[in-house]
């Protein structure tokens, strides 16, 4: 039995989930899902969200404040007063489980963030560090408990979780390049999706056309229409 098969979930009722473009696309156009239902930006003026992986991303209407794109929240059932990630299913609680158990209703298809969890590559991105868990991820709500144990290296699969890390860290990079570009004239948050659509549907180009630099790979052309419609 896996150390998440009996939790409430406290680590999706906790945490902003930073997502990238590549998840973004992904939602939209592999499981049809509106922007608007999934995805909300969330202030980071300090910094714990991004930490130092996620990219910050301005708008117009608060040019001040860095933002960080993540899994929206809504309201729990199970814990009134409380949030959590909108694609987290709660179940009951009952005698075993007094604060019920958490399913995620997207598992295979979950965010790289959330397939890394609680792990991280070390500087060199070859070895995969775990977190230190706290035993609680806010104010100390018992909605937001976190895990029940450390997590040991013998929870995870070595190599699933590396390839998930390498990944991760990859489609940050990337997504990072597009806040570049984004921020240097941020336009209104209603345009964000339309943006990132325009970016990720052109990631793929035949040999000729391929140029390398990642200034320019499928980019540039988008700024030019960022900086048109914003
Ligand atoms: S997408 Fe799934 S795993 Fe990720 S925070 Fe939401 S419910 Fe949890
Ligand atoms: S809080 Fe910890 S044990 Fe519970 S679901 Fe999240 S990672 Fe698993």
């Amino acid at each position: 039995m896996g150390i998440c098969d009996s939790c409430h979930s406290g680590c999706c009722r906790s945490f902003a989930v930073p997502i990238s473009g590549a998840d973004i696309h992904h939602f939209t156009h592999r499981q049809n899902l509106n922007f608007w239902d999934f995805a909300c930006r969330w202030e980071d003026t300090e910094g714990l969200i991004s930490r130092n992986l996620a990219p910050h991303f301005l708008f117009e209407d608060d040019p001040e404040t860095p933002f960080v794109i993540c899994l929206k929240h809504i309201p729990s059932s199970s814990f009134p007063g409380t949030t959590k990630c909108r694609f987290l299913m709660e179940c009951l609680p009952d005698d075993e489980h007094p604060k019920g158990l958490g399913r995620c209703g997207i598992y295979q298809n979950r965010p790289q963030t959330c397939r890394c969890f609680p792990a991280k590559l070390n500087a060199s991105n070859e070895l995969a560090i775990l977190y230190d868990i706290p035993s609680n991820g806010r104010d100390g709500e018992p909605a937001y408990d976190l895990c029940s144990r450390q997590w040991t290296a013998s929870d995870l699969d070595p190599n699933d979780t590396i390839q998930s890390l390498v990944i991760a860290r990859y489609e940050m990079t990337f997504f990072s390049k597009i806040a570049m570009i984004w921020n240097q004239a941020p336009g209104a948050w209603n345009q964000f999706p339309d943006f990132i659509d325009r970016i990720y549907s052109n990631r793929i180009a035949s040999e000729t056309q391929e140029d390398t630099s990642a200034d320019t790979v499928g980019v540039s052309d988008n700024s030019e229409s960022h900086k048109r419609a914003a």
